[in-house]
């Protein structure tokens, strides 16, 4: 079975069960970035359909995102989207004078 206790009202209860699954990983380790980039309520990074954050030329992807489904296919396609909105942004930003 499964005892819990209920975070909003402090009650414990107990389930008696056949099996558990656990979900676990769903908050993103994002803290560093507060005040930097915009994060969502959750801690995840908002980005557009090309992985632009809200500091232009910086670009994010996978869970850590706001996109909506958190699957291994969906974090690696959004990884490429990313690498090509940040190869699409250099060619088309000047160099810093002295690099
Ligand atoms: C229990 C579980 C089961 C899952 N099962 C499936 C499944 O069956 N099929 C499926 O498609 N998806 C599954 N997923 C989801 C899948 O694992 C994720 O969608 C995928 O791994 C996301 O890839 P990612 O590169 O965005 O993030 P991650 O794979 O989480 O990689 C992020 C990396 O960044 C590192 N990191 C974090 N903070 C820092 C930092 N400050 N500095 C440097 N490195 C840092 C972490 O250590 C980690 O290695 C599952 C997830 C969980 C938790």
């Amino acid at each position: 079975g499964l005892t819990y206790q209920d975070r909003t009202t402090g009650e414990s209860h107990t389930l008696e069960l056949q099996g558990v699954f656990v979900q676990i990983g769903l908050l993103p380790n994002t803290e560093w970035l507060e005040g930097s980039i915009e994060l969502s309520k959750r801690g995840e990074i908002v980005v557009d359909e090309r992985g632009q954050t809200s500091v232009p030329g910086v670009f994010a992807a996978g869970d850590c995102t706001t996109v909506p489904f958190k699957q291994i296919v969906i974090a690696a396609g959004a990884g490429a989207a990313a690498a090509l909105s940040a190869f699409d942004h250099l060619i088309r930003t000047t160099a810093p004078v002295g690099s």
